[in-house]
């Protein structure tokens, strides 16, 4: 990277350093290899090429085609679907050709409820464009917090939906698709598989396949896919006998519905993580993303907190603080930052706080994994968190509203010069330290 703008290059660096030195716990975040990297920052990044392969509206695309082919075709044979579009710009636009492709303005979409670990882009009421354009319904989880189909069930025959989401941001177990394919047949909806969150564990043989059972297939590709910030769209087999158009319908709802040039860079990218993701190693890793996901949740536990739902079959956790302290989601996600470990705050089912000040914390495990880390140091992580909560965990959110924001400010200031958090920081540091931000 050029040197020569200071003020920024300076800020890059602290970045890094703050990478290097901290324990990255958010679940969507992780690390791409050093090949897809440096890509981001290659020539393609100068081109125009608006249009599909072949299909251009500008000229001098003949090296943006081959690659643009190379990454559907390795997309293609991974996932083992017929039709893949990798120009959407991230994982909501994305959603939102899904959507402007399927379905009419008006029309009925239905998703799982965010507090209960969907994601904004599945219909989240008033304040988003699917929830708005679209006539949205939305289901939720059990008491035991997994999804109740009955209540899927009985809303789609209910609200006859034209598309059905099933996709996760916080949900800490597997998406069943199976089931949700036979509601989705009962009332005759296009099933929408959104797998962001898992799709490198889709890949890597850790989790339920939507292959044979979803239309369309959603997901980002920088989270457990580990590749550059960007999103593809797969139509299946199941999709396209449905509708042999389907794939012609997500190209144009890409451009012209919604986007311009796509982003050639991250393109090259995707066929980058695509080829990576194909390789044994990749097994191993979405493999050793569980394992440590699951040794996180036993340290967690062992160490006195409460998981929603009592533990994970994915690659993610939420912390159930409801219990300690209603909303006091957002001290211990603080408080933990700290300490070097940075995650966020969540809603837990049936939130007692509320969205701003919530009673979750959301913790996973592919950054980590992508670091080296095993179940040794999930072991250590898990203590030192209980530990922050420990610090933490009289600090309870006043009840009345308008004291809230003045309490946080102060507790932050609090918080900022902790000795004990500041001494848990400098464990922390002097473990992470010693991985690098991607060894395999
Ligand atoms: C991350 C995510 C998105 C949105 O992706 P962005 O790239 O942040 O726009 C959509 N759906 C799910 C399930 C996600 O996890």
């Amino acid at each position: 990277m050029s040197k020569q703008d200071t003020e920024i290059h300076k800020l890059v660096e602290r970045e890094e350093q703050r990478q290097i030195e901290m324990i990255g716990l958010i679940p969507s975040e992780n690390n791409g290899s050093p090949a897809v990297h440096a890509v981001l920052s290659s020539s393609l990044n100068n081109k125009y090429s608006e249009g599909y392969p072949g299909r251009r509206y500008y000229e001098g695309n003949q090296n943006i085609d081959e690659i643009e082919n190379v990454a559907r075709d390795r997309v293609k044979e991974l996932f083992g679907v017929p039709y893949v579009n990798v120009q959407p710009y991230s994982g909501s636009p994305a959603n939102s050709a899904i959507y402007f492709a399927l379905m009419q303005p008006g029309e009925t979409l239905m998703g799982l409820k965010l507090a209960n670990g969907g994601h904004l882009t599945h219909g989240h009421p008033n304040v988003t464009a699917s929830g708005r354009f679209y006539n949205s319904v939305q289901y939720g989880v059990s008491d035991n917090a997994r999804i109740n189909f009955d209540e899927v069930r009985q809303l789609a025959l209910k609200h006859k939906p034209r598309v059905i989401v099933a996709g996760n941001t916080a949900y800490p177990f597997e998406l069943e698709f199976d089931k949700f394919r036979e509601i989705a047949d009962e009332v005759g909806a296009w099933l929408v598989a959104d797998i962001s969150h898992v799709t490198g564990l889709v890949v890597g043989g850790q989790h339920q396949s939507p292959v044979p059972y979803a239309d369309v297939i959603m997901t980002t590709t920088h989270k457990t896919f580990r590749g550059p910030r960007g999103a593809m769209i797969l139509v299946t087999e199941r999709g396209l006998e449905k509708d042999p158009d389907l794939g012609k319908k997500i190209d144009s709802a890409i451009i012209p519905g919604l986007q311009g040039g796509p982003h050639n860079a991250t393109t090259a990218g995707i066929a980058i993580a695509a080829k990576e993701a194909a390789q044994p190693e990749f097994q191993d890793y979405a493999k050793r993303v569980r394992e440590n996901a699951d040794a996180l949740a036993d340290s967690l536990k062992a160490n006195g907190l409460k998981l929603v739902g009592d533990g994970t079959e994915t690659h993610l956790m939420v912390i159930d603080l409801s219990e300690i302290s209603p909303g006091l989601g957002v001290q211990v996600a603080y408080a933990m930052d700290v300490a070097g470990i940075y995650a966020n705050r969540n809603t837990v089912p049936h939130e007692p706080g509320s969205p701003f000040y919530p009673s979750g914390v959301r913790l996973g495990t592919p950054l980590v994994t992508t670091r080296g880390m095993g179940v040794e140091e999930m072991k250590q992580i898990g203590e030192w968190i209980a530990r922050v909560v420990d610090i933490v965990k009289d600090k309870t959110l006043p009840e009345d509203k308008k004291e809230r924001a003045k309490f946080i400010k102060e507790f932050r200031a609090q918080a900022d010069a902790n000795k004990d958090l500041l001494a848990i920081r400098k464990e922390v540091t002097a473990l992470a330290s010693t991985f690098p931000l991607f060894k395999s």
